[in-house]
């Protein structure tokens, strides 16, 4: 007896395309209005203690803008996308205290949940770094998980939710390769698939190349009727449904112990497990 099922994505996709971007600068609000014109979904990881700066700072001698958006547009301006911590105020959290760790946490989490009235689970770690100590921290500050700057060039979800490595960043020379790859090969075992850009808007901003993120989008668009355009936030919540479900041993009866409903792929087509509801294969 072979598997009798397997997981796909809501209404049966089996791929799904999602975006984090970090640090909050104003070129934000380009990048919203870039995201909201295809409709596509966006996680952008903010530090709460740096909103409503107003500064320069300098890249190879020359001025560039460094401000960031104010406390008061966050729920606006984010409201067709997910909203997750980047801490207060922008620390390396390896080789920190775990009090001071944990302040950066909770407190980034509290300040945007007062902002945008949504649960704040997502994170990306400052500077990209990391170790299990971090981890502890974030779990035990109710971090669900946790995106790294290691691109994988490939598209499988984390085996570890505080360690979701990403594709790739949107400057990576294989970003475009890497889109044909995703839109126009399937994968030969039908499993579900996540292609994960991440990047900052003031890169587009500063050196002037949103084309990159246009073309992307552009390239995109015409596959996007079968993917998945969802937030980060979106994606795992599915994703630890389908882990917390319950499944006989022979496969023929899945509980889902969720608020989602579930999706699989089976002998006989698509099939949907209703939030909190069983079903007999
Ligand atoms: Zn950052």
């Amino acid at each position: 007896m072979g598997t009798k099922w397997n997981l796909v994505f809501p209404g049966g996709k089996r791929n799904a395309l999602t975006f984090s971007y970090d640090d909050g600068l104003i070129f934000d609000r380009q990048l919203v209005q870039l995201f909201n014109q295809y409709q596509v979904k966006g996680t952008f990881n903010l530090n709460s203690g740096e909103f409503g700066r107003v500064a320069v700072d300098y890249q190879n001698g020359v001025e560039v803008e460094d401000s960031t958006i104010k406390s008061e547009e966050v729920a606006t301006l984010y409201e067709e996308h997910e909203v997750a911590s980047h801490t207060v105020s922008h620390p390396s959290l390896t080789n920190m205290d775990t009090s001071t760790m944990a302040y950066e946490v909770i407190n980034d989490r509290k300040n945007l949940e007062d902002l945008t009235h949504q649960f704040v689970t997502g994170f990306a770690y400052p500077y990209g770094t990391y170790n299990n100590e971090v981890e502890q921290v974030l779990k035990m500050c109710g971090i669900e998980y946790a995106r790294t700057v290691q691109s994988t060039h490939g598209f499988d979800l984390p085996a570890n939710p505080l360690e979701w490595n990403p594709t790739c960043h949107h400057n990576d020379e294989q970003l475009m390769e890497l889109a044909k790859e995703f839109c126009e090969k399937k994968d030969p075992y039908g499993r579900i698939r996540v292609f994960y850009v991440w990047g900052h808007s003031f890169e587009f901003g500063r050196n002037n190349d949103w084309y990159k993120m246009e073309n992307l989008l552009a390239y995109m668009k015409p596959y996007f009727p079968d993917i998945w355009l969802a937030t980060n936030h979106e994606i795992m919540d599915y994703y630890l449904a389908f882990k917390q479900a319950k499944y006989t041993a022979d496969g023929n009866k899945i509980r889902n112990t969720s608020g989602i409903d579930l999706y699989f792929s089976g002998e006989e087509g698509i099939f949907c497990v209703k939030a909190f509801s069983e079903k007999e294969l």
